[in-house]
């Protein structure tokens, strides 16, 4: 009977402290969103206690027939939100996804290629630091100097050199749609298998609001706790079957023992929210409240990387006010405005300070903010970045604290978790 403020007071004194901070924080960080309180509940639930290894149907532990039910709903429910024949609801991460996805299909040594870190790809595509780095010969592709997209040619180019077994599209920090066409065309000129990682813009998908990789991926993994608003996890999708027997061989027990069966039942949850007609209204709300940011920012005098944005995510670039990512977020964070600094393409400033900011909407479209307040938001970055050019790090407290007032009255008209 004992509650969480008496069991660990001081636990739940930092959760009270973070959902404060959620409630009075404009959140901008492009892989981040809301869950529904209905998401939150499954979480918070029995199913944590239950192992479960293997799949439903076929588990290694008995008393699986109702986290089988959950798996069963979460498996049925993505199915039908991307409109393929196999999902793996398993993976504990976005990371674990790609893993999973290598060791079914790849071997240590063997070649792939994906977008390099610097130019808006992820850590599991094969960057240094990164196991896909070590284990795999790793090769990197990026964006073209003359507009910052995608550069195919040098994809085809490498592809055509290396002879990669895998071709990996998509990244973190993309604001314009994949042409998965030409990645699949390029793929199947080598070879290769193309696994499209669609983590960022993955709610956008299945709302119909971006491009299906489908049937251009032989394989697609994604997370399911960005655009997708669920909770965090990743998943593996794909058409082919006997992929998808390598997949799941590759989950359980390649790399992974007893699944999640709290998380997945999130999932589902998210995956049910997903499928409702509203979804699509709100990550067509997502894309033009991105547009309208970025468009209020480039008034504002900043520049955007590639000029814009189709998807949930900018790319800032401050060099026009001659301040570096480090200081804006820090200053950002100080207004109650929470972004991540991130290197732009061709950064000449190293990845801890950076001469860019990634912003996304995902989080407050969520809270109900439209094209009206992200412009507002918009201005306040404005006024930050230029207090900072004007004032430095150290005399800028001013404008901060006056931005954050306002940030305040926004936040305390679009209420989040009313029930906590
Ligand atoms: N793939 C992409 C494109 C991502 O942006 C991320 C998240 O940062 C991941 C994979 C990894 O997901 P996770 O953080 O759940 O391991």
């Amino acid at each position: 009977t004992e509650t969480l403020t008496t069991r660990d007071p001081e636990i739940w004194d930092a959760m009270e402290r973070e959902l404060g901070r959620q409630r009075d924080e404009i959140e901008l960080i492009a892989s981040e969103n809301i869950v529904s309180a209905a998401v939150l509940e499954a979480q918070g639930s029995v199913m944590t206690n239950k192992y479960a290894e293997g799949y439903p149907g076929r588990r290694y532990y008995g008393g699986c027939q109702f986290v089988d039910i959950a798996e069963n709903l979460a498996i049925e429910r993505a199915k039908e939100l991307f409109g393929v024949g196999f999902a793996n609801v398993q993976p504990n991460s976005g990371s674990q996804a790609n893993q999973g996805v290598f060791t079914a299909l790849l071997q240590p040594g063997d070649t792939i290629l994906g977008m390099s870190l610097d130019a808006g790809g992820h850590l599991t595509h094969g960057a240094k630091p990164n196991q896909s780095g070590k284990w795999f010969n790793a090769i990197q592709y990026g964006v073209r100097k003359q507009d910052m997209e995608l550069d195919y040619d040098q994809v085809a180019e490498l592809a055509a050199e290396h002879n990669p077994k895998m071709i990996i599209a998509g990244g973190s920090a993309i604001p314009r749609i994949i042409d998965f066409a030409r990645m699949r065309e390029i793929a199947d000129s080598v070879g290769a298998y193309l696994l499209v990682d669609m983590a960022h813009f993955a709610g956008l998908v299945a709302a119909g609001e971006y491009p299906s990789p489908f049937p251009h991926a032989h394989v697609a993994t994604t997370t399911t706790h960005k655009t997708l608003r669920g909770p965090r996890g990743g998943m593996i999708l794909t058409d082919d079957e006997t992929i998808a027997k390598k997949v799941n061989s590759a989950i359980f027990p390649g790399i992974q023992g007893g699944p999640l069966m709290h998380v997945i039942a999130g999932k589902a949850v998210a995956f049910g929210e997903a499928l409702r007609p509203n979804f699509k209204l709100y990550q067509k709300q997502v894309i033009a409240n991105a547009q309208a940011l970025a468009d209020e920012l480039m008034k504002g005098g900043l520049d955007i990387v590639t000029g814009g944005t189709d998807t949930h995510v900018l790319l800032v670039d401050l060099r026009p006010k001659g301040v570096t990512g480090k200081a804006t977020e820090t200053a950002l964070g100080r207004a109650h405005i929470t972004c991540n600094k991130n290197g732009i393409p061709f950064d000449t400033e190293k990845p801890t300070i950076t001469s860019g900011i990634r912003l996304g909407s995902p989080a407050g479209t969520t809270r109900g903010f439209g094209e009206t307040e992200f412009r507002q938001i918009g201005r306040w970055i404005t006024r930050v970045v230029d207090g900072l050019a004007a004032n430095g790090e150290d005399d800028n407290s001013p404008v901060e604290t006056t931005v954050r007032a306002e940030v305040q009255e926004l936040c305390d008209r679009f209420p989040i978790y009313p029930n906590l």
